[in-house]
Parts: C-alpha cells; structure tokens; sequence
C-alpha cells in the first residue's frame, strides 16, 4: 500500500480556482478579474519598458552565474531599504537596517515569520487586519506564530472600520505582533487616512506592539512610491522599530523572477551585525541562497537615474490606468445606468483591487449568466478591466443586483 494512501485532498486555491473556470468558458465576453497582476489597456500582461532596458544592460554586462551570498546582492537590498526608508531615515543613516534578499513578498514574510518566533523575546501572536491576504495566515502560522485577528473592514460602509480597529489594537496584550499593509491593502482596497495612522501609530507605541509592513504595492497605489511608503516612514520618524516585506512584484511588474526584500530596523550597526548574523541563520536551511536575476533588474532599474526616473513613470501610468478605471466604472453604474446601491468605495478604494459589496450569489450570478469571474468575497481587480470590457462588466453587474 501507498505511503501516501491516507493523505487527504486539499480544497483548491480559491483564486487559481477563479482562473481555471475562467479559462474552461468559451464565451468571447469572458472576464477575469480574479488574476492580481496587471494587465495592460488591450488585457495583455505588460513588462515595463525599463525592466527591458534593464535587462538588456545585465545581458550585455555578461555577468557569471555564481551563488549569491545568503542576503542576496547587497546592492540591490542598500537600494531596496532606500526606496522603503527613503534618504532621510535615522536608521538608514545611521546604518542599522538588517536587510536581506527575498523570494518576493511572500519569502520575505516568511522570513520575518521565522525569524520572529524564533527571536521576538516578547510575544508569538501575531494580529492580522480581517480580511487580510489569504495567504497571510497559513503562511505565519506556518512560521510557528500564533494568527490573531484584528477588526479592519465595515461591511455596512464598504470602508474602513476604524473604531473596531482602535478598540482591538488596544485589548491586545502589550507587546504583540501587528500585521499593516503599508498601503493598497489586499483584499479591500481601504486604506486608513494620514491622520489615521498618525492614530494607530499612538496605539502601536502605547501598547508597545511590534508592527510588521507588508509593502506589496510600493508606487502601485498611488502613482507615488513615496506617497506610498507614507505609513511605514511615519512609524520609522516616530521611534518604532519596525520589520517591512518589500516586493517588485507588481510595482516592476516581476512576478515569476520573485524578487523581494526583509527588513528590521535596529538600535545601531552593532546590534545590525549581531541580526544580520541570525537571518542567515534562518534562511541558509530554507534554501541557501536567493536567485539572481530579479535582483540585477531590480538593482539596475534602482541603481541607475535615467532608468529609476523612467521607471516612476512607468508606476505611474499603471496606478493611473487603474485609478482612471475607478472612475469610469462609477459613472457607468451611478450615472449611465442607475444601478441601485451606493457606488462611492470604488472610487475612493486604492490599488489593484477593490471589494465591490457584491454578495457571493450575486458573483454566482455574473460567472454563470455573465462570464465574469471573480473571488466569491466580490473582490475584482481593477486591472482586468479595459476600455474594450468596462461596459459590459458594469452592465453585467448592474444585472446582477436588480
Ligand atoms: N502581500 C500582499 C498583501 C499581497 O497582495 C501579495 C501578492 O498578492 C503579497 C504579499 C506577495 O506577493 P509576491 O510573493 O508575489 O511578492
């Protein structure tokens, strides 16, 4: 008999789930608005011309193929802490940001996952936003934390639920673990306001809270990757340390080459040394040492000021696709067609997605009788739409919830 013969199906993914019925129907109006990754006016996945131009510089360079050391290129992860912290953090200054190379955001949460049981003194809970990135729990429980949850989203508003966050940030035990997405927050698209982290960064000091950024959408949201890191640079000005998962991911649109960065701030370069040391420590038995080609792109693209200055650009006019899609999709739903409901959220929601409010029958509704898909919580990305399928879509929605 099988060594495997007791070993249980698992559910399938629920977002591969959305793609796999997508790509079964034949109807030419299909939609897929499950996928996370950009797609570009036509729908067609878009490699930005400076991640072109970039690698056409590393190709010419000739560069070998040996084994980068166990943090990655160290050009790329100073360059990647830059882009985060920005030139005028203290501790980058001072030199005590611990960084090191990822496999994209992904591994670098599950590196500060690891590298949190095994050295955060203080607690093991870790408190993430409801709903969060599904992946995030598995992937923290998996690290050996243990996954608590936080209020975050108001069904009733389709907005942020602010007082249920402040109330539950404060009656958890001092010193836990909190899980923010720095902006663009997956699944919802709702971010809390300048004055609003001003608010939770109090909270997280008072309460002495570890904060943990994820940053998956650095410039993606806004246009602006300062903009952008405005919450994870409000809590470095205002004393705390922090850990941050970068990804280049969607803002270089790097998907497949898994190309990302850990960090913590620390007291002082001794005190980095003496954490440097540990991260290797966690990562060389994971898998040794990252893959190098993200890294040369990445590091190229931030390295040299035509392309950093071409690549902004680049960011922009994918967050500006996005935000210009927002808009038009209102005013076909509350202008074109009246649709009954409120249809404010998709406006001021930010990034690639957004939670329309749509139930789960309703999105039944739309991939059986419509051919759109997408996850059953509502949640589409706003980058599956286009000026050749907006229509349609809002017409199929405006359908739906008559
Ligand atoms: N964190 C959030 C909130 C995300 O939305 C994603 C991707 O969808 C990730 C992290 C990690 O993505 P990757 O591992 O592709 O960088």
């Amino acid at each position: 008999v099988s060594a495997w013969a007791a070993v249980p199906a698992g559910p399938p993914d629920p977002i591969l789930g959305v793609t796999e019925a997508f790509k079964a129907d034949k109807d030419p109006r299909k939609i897929n608005l499950g996928v996370g990754a950009y797609r570009d006016k036509q729908g067609k996945p878009y490699i930005l011309p400076s991640v072109k131009k970039a690698e056409e510089l590393v190709r010419t360079s000739l560069p070998d193929k040996e084994y980068l050391p166990i943090t990655g290129l160290a050009d790329f992860t100073k360059n990647a802490a830059l882009l985060a912290y920005g030139a005028d953090s203290e501790p980058l200054k001072q030199g005590a940001i611990s960084v090191t190379q990822s496999i994209s955001g992904t591994g670098a949460l599950r590196i500060g996952g690891a590298f949190l049981a095994r050295h955060y003194p203080h607690s093991k809970a870790i408190y993430l936003p409801v709903p969060t990135w599904g992946n995030h729990i598995p992937l923290f429980q998996d690290s050996g934390l243990e996954v608590r949850g936080y209020r975050y989203y108001d069904k009733d508003t389709v907005g942020l639920d602010f007082e249920g966050l402040k109330a539950d940030l404060k009656a958890a035990p001092e010193q836990s673990i909190v899980l923010l997405h720095a902006c663009a927050h997956n699944p919802t698209g709702v971010d809390p306001t300048p004055a609003q982290w001003a608010e939770i960064s109090d909270i997280v000091k008072e309460k002495k809270l570890l904060p943990f950024f994820d940053m998956a959408y650095q410039g993606f949201a806004s246009g602006n990757t300062a903009k952008d890191a405005f919450a994870v640079r409000h809590f470095v000005s205002q004393g705390h340390q922090i850990a941050l998962a970068q990804s280049f991911a969607k803002n270089m649109g790097l998907y497949g080459e898994r190309i990302g960065a850990f960090s913590l701030t620390t007291a002082s370069p001794e005190e980095k040394a003496r954490v440097d040391s540990q991260l290797k420590i966690v990562i060389r038995p994971m898998y040794s040492n990252p893959p190098l080609h993200g890294a040369r792109i990445a590091n190229t693209i931030l390295s040299t000021p035509e392309l950093y200055a071409q690549w902004e650009g680049e960011v922009k006019g994918m967050a500006d696709r996005i935000i210009s899609m927002r808009e038009k999709l209102y005013n076909a739903l509350t202008h074109d067609l009246k649709t009954p409901g409120e249809w404010g959220h998709i406006k001021s929601q930010i990034g690639m997605f957004s939670f329309t409010g749509l139930t789960a029958p309703q999105t039944k509704v739309l991939a059986e009788k419509a051919h759109v898909y997408m996850t059953s919580n509502g949640r589409i990305s706003m980058a599956g739409l286009n000026s050749g399928n907006i229509e349609y879509f809002a017409e199929s929605v405006d359908k739906a919830v008559r």
